[in-house]
């Protein structure tokens, strides 16, 4: 076992802060990472702020996690000391059932998120990524291969990456496909990059005036602000699949007229309270659906980092130190982060 500093909360109605946590030796299948940098999540700021269910305190958020292999078990031969490694929402599942040996680790029912799922080693529940270590099941850790220089920009990979990546791919975007992404923020931006390096035209969709260049300089080729409706009307029955990852309620229906016949509305975004219903008549008239997506199994996680390595993707992050995380939290709902703020786990220790 061993002794370190994490940044977490102990209830929902507190801010983070310093505290010390425990870590297991590394058992023969395990490999321990001294984390270099962590993303945040709108998914954290969700579940420390207990704004879903079941939320254990204390709770250390973070899983978008990258850093340097420090040990590894005897029995594991993929990893080796020094290597540059990343660990996104999964930390274990139960490596039997069919979607386990499908490699939809997120789809187990015993999938064990990287934080706030009960454990037993140590007992307790799990601590994420906000922390200056971690041991991971070799299942579950990921090679990184971009270059060392850009490891931070990496970080967001693990979670924003593979939530895009998946229904991207799952919903067959590339060539030919109108594609728009709803919401950038961590998770859109990533989206509007992956579409465009797939081959597709994107769109994105956007409640802030001021991120309308920006949206075009991450590679949409047009950008809607949804507040305005000659704007949206402008593109009705047109598109073949929309990727919303917007984390508040808001009206489906104003996506599910712009899909063209068979068009998908895939959403992401996961807000603590429902969506208003759409209206039937949205999806019946042109066979529409509305579908859902749980980040990504750990070989397509390993697909979209190889993916992006060759393609050049990263994240456009803002670096904080761990002490800025409260603030940075407040930022991010105001929708006021270009577009991934990452943690600098070094700041932990001055
Ligand atoms: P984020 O960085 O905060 O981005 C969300 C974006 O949604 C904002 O930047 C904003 O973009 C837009 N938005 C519009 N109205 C909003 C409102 N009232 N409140 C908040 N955002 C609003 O969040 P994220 O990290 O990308 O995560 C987005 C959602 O996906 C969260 O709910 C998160 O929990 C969820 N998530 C789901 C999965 C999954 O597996 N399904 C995985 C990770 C995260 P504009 O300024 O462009 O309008
Ligand atoms: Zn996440």
């Amino acid at each position: 076992m061993s002794t370190i500093t994490a940044y977490g909360a102990l209830a929902g109605d507190q801010p983070l802060k310093a505290l010390q946590i425990t870590r297991r030796a590394p058992g023969p299948h395990d490999v321990q990472i001294a984390i270099a940098y962590c993303g945040i999540c709108h998914s954290d700021l969700h579940q420390v702020r207990s704004e879903w269910a079941g939320t254990v305190f204390p709770c250390v958020p973070g899983h978008e996690i990258v850093g340097r292999v420090t040990a590894v078990g005897n029995h594991v031969s993929s990893f080796k000391e020094g290597d540059l490694v990343g660990v996104g929402c999964i930390v274990d599942s139960c490596q039997s059932c069919s979607e386990c040996e499908d490699g939809f680790e997120n789809y187990c029912d015993a999938m064990v998120a990287t934080y706030n799922s009960p454990t037993e080693d140590p007992p307790g529940h799990t601590l994420g990524g906000y922390s200056q270590q971690i041991v991971v099941h070799e299942r579950y850790v990921l090679r990184i291969r971009h270059p060392e220089s850009q490891l931070a920009a990496v970080a967001p990979l693990l979670c924003a990456g593979i939530t895009t990546y998946s229904p991207l791919r799952h919903w067959q975007v590339g060539p030919g496909k109108k594609v728009g992404v709803v919401g950038i923020g961590g998770l859109g931006h990533m989206g509007i990059k992956l579409a465009r390096a797939m081959g597709a035209e994107v769109v994105a969709f956007t409640t802030s005036e001021d991120k309308r260049d920006a949206a075009t300089q991450l590679g949409a080729q047009q950008v809607v602000v949804s507040r305005n409706p000659e704007e949206m009307a402008a593109h009705e029955k047109s598109f073949d699949f929309i990727l919303n990852t917007v984390a508040a309620p808001h009206e489906l229906d104003d996506y599910l007229v712009l899909l063209k016949r068979d068009g998908v509305l895939g959403l992401v975004g996961a807000p603590s309270s429902p969506h208003p219903s759409p209206n039937v008549f949205n999806l019946i008239m042109k066979r529409r659906s509305i579908a859902g997506s749980l980040i990504g199994g750990i070989p397509e996680t390993q697909e979209m980092l190889d993916f992006c390595a060759e393609h050049g993707i990263v994240a456009d992050i803002e670096m904080i130190r761990a002490d800025q995380i409260n603030d940075a939290y407040e930022r991010m709902l105001k929708g006021q982060v270009k577009y991934r703020f990452v943690m600098d786990i070094a700041s932990m220790a001055a």
